[in-house]
């Protein structure tokens, strides 16, 4: 399905050219509309679609600069609010030994630390505010093939269309095909884990409450879904991801329902009581990645294009969506200031802005996972002290806090209320 306001309809040329509506991208798509932009966006899959009933399997969490980037477009008020789930606090233990943190909003004077969606309904969400944009056309069925320079910009094939813009972005995520057609190098590291994603109900409900469970194979965490009616009450369904080594992952894979839930109850401690799968298992390789440039010539990366994390503290689309963010708003300035869309400057200065904060939470990420998967008594000793002084010291507790809200960095404007 395609959204073509008629003013875009009859060319195929646009100041900028998106591959991938995603979150980063979709996000991209109504800033630079708004901005004053004429905006195509190219889609590989079908025009999403609000889930309904059961939640769908990908979910992620959202911080609080993230809410409000998706507020200010005008984004977040479409949400369908039973279907978002707040929470106000988060727990971090080590399972392996004693050392535990808890957070909570309060201390942060927030409401929130952060929200959970599924992505499909922020992706339909993003399409459908793109509909009422009419300098943005949105087509979805649109694998690109081809991706030449032609003059100071760039023409793109998909099928039997062409379509040309003054400036290309690749937000088609960790394979990205612009990265490779403008030869900007992200070699795949294998994280030594996989994610394996399900839908559990558990005896206690969630509360709001964030978890994650540290154990030397990989973490587990418990995200609180939003409830449905006719479940056994509200507040007792997670979204499971949990990161281990291959073996370990396969062990998961092949167990029934009734063993992975007693596997899920014994490695969550009974946390929230004893856990039961209700949904597919699903398992996801965990390849990181960082583009040596965010730029080049008439080119931009965002989101997943540019970096792809450890899903291990839910962070990626979250600086996707800062990286969508500052590329706007950038680019808006650019505008402001008489200069053409793709200007070097312009783009380095994205690049400058966004890539020492995103390789700062890779490296946080991989420092964690290698913490905690340390059998040494010593790693251990450290880490469970480091959780204990941190859940002791307010400072220390306030600056992962910051972080984790998505308060910390160079942050756009429109990040903040
Ligand atoms: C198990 C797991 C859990 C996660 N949990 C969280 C979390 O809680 N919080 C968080 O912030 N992050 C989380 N992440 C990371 C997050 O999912 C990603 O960072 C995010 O999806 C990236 O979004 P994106 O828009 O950059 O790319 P993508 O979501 O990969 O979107 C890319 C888009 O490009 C399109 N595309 C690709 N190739 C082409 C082509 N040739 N032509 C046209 N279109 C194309 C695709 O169809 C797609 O729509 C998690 C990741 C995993 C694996």
């Amino acid at each position: 399905m395609t959204n073509d306001p008629a003013n875009l309809s009859s060319t195929t040329h646009t100041d900028v050219l998106i591959v991938g509506g995603g979150m980063a991208g979709g996000l991209l798509s109504l800033l630079l509309a708004d901005a004053g932009f004429s905006v195509r966006v190219l889609d590989a899959g079908p025009a999403p679609v609000r889930p309904s009933g059961e939640s769908a399997p990908r979910v992620s969490t959202l911080s609080e600069a993230s809410h409000w980037l998706l507020r200010h477009a005008g984004v977040w008020d479409r949400l369908d609010p039973e279907r978002v789930q707040a929470y106000a606090s988060m727990q971090v233990w080590d399972r392996d030994g004693t050392g535990e943190v808890r957070f909570s909003a309060a201390d942060a004077g927030a409401d929130c630390l952060g929200w959970l969606l599924e992505n499909d309904h922020l992706t339909a969400a993003l399409f459908e505010a793109a509909g009422e944009r009419d300098t943005l056309a949105w087509h979805g069925d649109t694998p690109v093939d081809d991706l030449t320079r032609d003059g100071d910009g760039w023409r793109v094939t998909a099928g039997d269309r062409t379509f040309s813009a003054d400036l290309l972005v690749g937000a088609d995520g960790a394979r990205s095909r612009v990265r490779d057609a403008a030869g900007i190098p992200a070699p795949a590291r294998d994280s030594g884990h996989r994610a394996l994603v399900a839908t559990i109900e558990t005896d206690r409900p969630h509360g709001g409450c964030a978890r994650q469970a540290f154990m030397d194979s990989g973490p587990l965490a418990l995200l609180p879904l939003f409830g449905h009616g006719g479940h056994r009450g509200d507040g007792h369904r997670c979204s499971i991801v949990w990161s281990a080594w291959p073996q370990r992952s396969d062990e998961l894979m092949a167990l029934d329902d009734d063993a992975f839930g007693a596997a899920l109850s014994q490695a969550t401690g009974e946390v929230l009581g004893a856990a039961r799968v209700v949904s597919r298992r699903a398992v996801f390789p965990i390849e990181e990645r960082h583009a040596s440039r965010y730029q080049g010539r008439a080119l931009a990366l965002v989101g997943d294009a540019a970096h792809v994390i450890h899903p291990l503290a839910g962070q990626g689309i979250n600086l996707g969506l800062l990286d969508a963010a500052v590329l706007a708003e950038e680019l808006g300035r650019a505008r402001a200031a008489g200069l053409p869309v793709a200007h070097a400057t312009i783009l380095a200065r994205y690049e400058r802005r966004r890539r020492a904060d995103n390789l700062l939470m890779q490296n946080a990420m991989r420092g964690f996972k290698l913490l905690f998967e340390r059998p040494e008594p010593a790693v251990r000793w450290l880490r469970n002290t480091g959780l204990g002084l941190v859940n002791r010291l307010a400072p220390a507790r306030h600056a992962f806090m910051h972080r984790a809200l998505g308060r910390a960095g160079d942050l756009p404007r429109n990040a903040r209320p």
